[in-house]
């Protein structure tokens, strides 16, 4: 098994977070990771946070706003002059002037808000006006998976990618990869060119598994779908191997070349990622589309659930990886946040965080999990449905009402992206393991429970005087309180 770490790593990471503990004496602040799979929401969950606390949105369960002792909000220069800026205000324009949803996340990106706050008690507003500047970090949870890969080898990766591309739910996806690796002399000497047509059709099976269809959770490594600005170079080169000799690789061969890139991949791309941006983090958020996941069939949900488990084995504390043992003790608070509950009735809210809560224990007992605090929670960024009733002969059914994105259907019928509609979105399953259980007696995604339609950001509304109203949610409030609320006590 290859080495895990340098004892120079483990150094530098252990100074990196005491000079970031020490920075963060000077001026408080608090670095929120938001991550989740692509397309979870990360984009949208940000932004809302922001032009709420900005605009002082309508946040009953967040204490700080409720008795008003948040001064002000306001956007500031991030710490870190190398990482992009999240482009916050892109994305307010695309969703509230052009209701349209912004461009989701690629890559790494950060944003400081400092929020100005009077402290709730008297001893505290004693001394001073209280201020913290929130950092938060956008991050692909894709990134985060290839975690476990720093402790493969070249092998290992290999032998784990083909076992699960044989996958009953993936084989048809990865049979054209698959060919084309087995029909590969892993020994013939090493050229550019099959190194790349193994890399492109490996990638290709990759990103069919993301397609909403399959809605696949599990898929290292994480830069073969979100490059972020290493497309094309040859540390994203390279692909599993089937078949491997024992042994060393003979010098030359493309099995040497493939070994060679996969490893500078964790050396270059995988390591300093971690080190740089996951071990200063204090709180994290983690969305996932569970919503998408059931509408895709039991697979996915059971995908959903490996990659919740591979992502809190990143934040476990205690023994087990150099990496991990340095920053869990910074991360205290991980909220698992199931996103766009404004997708279903708020009868089957609690059942969606039922589901979630289900998945995230089985995850942590998966994972063996502990250290860091872990709350659960099912909401909406933005909120862009209504809710009302239908009558269907005597029956009285909960319909969500908003406005269907162009394209979109349900039966015969396609949307045209303008007209509201009022949609019964079926019931949530009572609880995760009759999905599962479905899943082992082989259920098609057709038989999914709930009917899933995209819908446009919401018009925002006014007040009597005029004045636009912030984008509305569900239970964004919760988030914010149990992820920066005690800071703002
Ligand atoms: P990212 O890849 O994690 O950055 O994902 P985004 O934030 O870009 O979200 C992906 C898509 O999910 C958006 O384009 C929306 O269609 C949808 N979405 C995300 N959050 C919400 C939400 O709170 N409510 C609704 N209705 N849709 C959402």
């Amino acid at each position: 098994m290859a080495g895990l770490t340098t004892f120079g790593d483990e150094a530098r990471i252990a100074l990196d977070t005491l000079a970031g503990r020490a920075a963060g004496l000077v001026s408080p602040s608090l670095r929120l990771g938001v991550t989740g799979l692509s397309r979870a929401g990360k984009t949208v969950f940000i932004t809302s946070l922001v032009h709420n606390l900005v605009h002082g949105g309508r946040l009953p369960l967040f204490d700080a706003h409720k008795s008003g002792r948040i001064a002000k909000a306001y956007l500031e220069h991030q710490p870190d002059d190398a990482v992009p800026r999240f482009q916050y205000e892109d994305h307010v324009v695309a969703l509230v002037d052009s209701r349209i949803w912004p461009d989701s996340t690629r890559a790494i990106s950060e944003l400081r808000l400092t929020i100005d706050f009077e402290s709730a008690s008297g001893w505290g507003r004693l001394f001073s006006r209280g201020r913290l500047s929130l950092d938060i970090v956008d991050y692909p949870g894709e990134w985060l998976l290839d975690l476990p890969l720093l402790a493969k080898s070249f092998a290992e990766f290999s032998r784990d990618a083909m076992d699960l591309a044989r996958l009953p739910v993936r084989d048809d996806l990865s049979r054209e990869w698959r060919a084309l690796a087995e029909a590969t002399n892993s020994d013939a000497p090493a050229d550019e060119m099959t190194a790349r047509r193994l890399a492109e059709s490996f990638a290709a099976y990759l990103k069919a598994c993301k397609a909403d269809g399959r809605a696949l959770s599990t898929l290292p490594p994480g830069r073969f779908l979100m490059p972020g600005d290493l497309d094309g170079s040859p540390a994203l080169t390279f692909s599993p191997l089937p078949n491997l000799a024992e042994g060393r690789a003979k010098a030359g061969s493309l099995h040497a070349m493939m070994e060679r890139r996969y490893e500078a991949y964790k050396t270059h791309v995988v390591k300093p990622f971690f080190r740089e941006h996951i071990a200063r983090l204090d709180r994290q958020i983690v969305l996932v589309d569970a919503m998408q996941a059931l509408n895709a069939g039991p697979e996915a949900v059971a995908d959903l659930e490996r990659a919740l488990t591979e992502i809190l084995a990143c934040f476990r504390a205690g023994r087990g990886n150099i990496l991990t043992d340095l920053f869990t003790r910074k991360i205290d608070r991980i909220l698992i946040a199931a996103t766009k509950a404004d997708h279903i009735h708020h009868e089957s809210h609690d059942r969606l965080q039922a589901i979630v809560r289900r998945l995230a224990d089985r995850a942590a007992e998966q994972a063996s999990f502990s250290g860091a605090d872990v709350d659960v929670l099912a909401m909406a960024a933005v909120r862009s449905t209504r809710e009302g009733t239908v009558k269907q002969g005597r029956e009285t059914l909960p319909v969500i009402i908003g406005t269907p994105l162009k394209g979109e259907t349900i039966g015969s019928e396609t949307f045209d992206g303008e007209t509201e509609t009022a949609i019964f979105p079926g019931d949530l399953p009572d609880d995760l393991d009759s999905i599962l259980k479905q899943g082992e007696r082989g259920t098609s995604p057709e038989d999914a429970p709930i009917r899933f339609v995209r819908f446009r950001p919401p018009k925002l509304e006014k007040t009597a005087e005029g004045v636009t109203l912030s984008l509305p949610h569900i239970r964004l409030d919760r988030a914010l309180q149990y992820l920066i609320g005690d800071h703002l006590a």
